[in-house]
């Protein structure tokens, strides 16, 4: 696949699997794609296995994301996660703001900004996740929901962190459940969101941020959605947690 961008494909494993089922799975993946450069791809273990994960995948290519992190530094925060505990697992990448978290932690754009900014500080990728629900899809207000999410998460990024910075569009009616947006809406709403990337950080910022499309990705649809010109790569649940499935989504893009 002829892209402006290199594709980078991520698995969100959320609250499934144990460091036993998780040391399978990524075996399975390094086999199959820890040695491929045309796609950088990404798992994204829950916590309890990111330390054997990460040592699992010390030689490979492929990279270790964690799904959630405190804004905060260190101190009195019971039951949170910072950022240098997740680079000292040699983690890469993390997952901010996933419309799970939104709506069950009610993380809100302004402390999905700050978890964003410790993200980058520390030296982490992060991947900010947005999206509109299938009543805002169909009140005619998904440009406006995705433009407040993307002004609000990112809102003081400098054009460097920017760049580092992995932007997953993904309607919330598409995730978990089944229902995959068309390639075409899909392409609408990230050439909006790279519009505003553009107007906020100008041209040379917008070409370079790499926007994932996320909701019902399988191998099935990949190559479709991915060959959209502004789909940059995918954020894939459910289809992770298979290395067959994971493996043939990244494949079916490399032809
Ligand atoms: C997700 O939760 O990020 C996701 C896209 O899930 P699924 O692929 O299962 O729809």
């Amino acid at each position: 696949m002829n892209k402006e961008r290199k594709l980078i494909i991520a698995g969100n494993w959320k609250m499934n699997k144990t460091v036993a089922e998780a040391t399978d799975l990524v075996e399975a993946l390094d086999r199959d794609l820890g040695t491929q450069t045309d796609v950088d791809v990404v798992v994204c273990p829950p916590f309890t296995a990111l330390d054997t994960v990460s040592a699992k995948l010390k030689n490979s290519l492929i990279k270790v994301g964690a799904q959630n992190m405190s804004e905060n530094d260190y101190g009195a925060f019971t039951g949170e996660i910072n950022a240098g505990m997740l680079r000292d697992l040699r983690v890469h990448y993390v997952i901010l703001g996933h419309s799970e978290r939104r709506e069950y932690q009610k993380e809100s754009d302004a402390l999905i900004n700050a978890k964003t900014k410790a993200a980058l500080t520390a030296g982490l990728k992060p991947i900010v996740c947005v999206g509109e629900t299938l009543a805002q899809r169909e009140a005619n207000e998904t440009e406006s929901v995705v433009g407040q999410q993307i002004a609000g998460s990112l809102a003081g990024l400098d054009a460097e962190q920017l760049k580092d910075t992995v932007i997953a569009y993904e309607p919330v009616w598409a995730i978990g459940t089944g229902k995959t947006a068309s390639s075409e809406q899909a392409q609408e709403v990230h050439a909006f969101i790279r519009s505003e990337i553009n107007k906020s950080h100008g041209e040379e910022v917008a070409k370079a941020v790499r926007i994932q499309y996320g909701g019902s990705v399988k191998p099935a649809n990949a190559e479709e959605l991915l060959g959209q010109p502004d789909v940059d790569g995918a954020l894939v649940g459910g289809a992770s947690l298979e290395a067959r499935s994971f493996s043939d989504i990244i494949n079916n893009t490399r032809n």
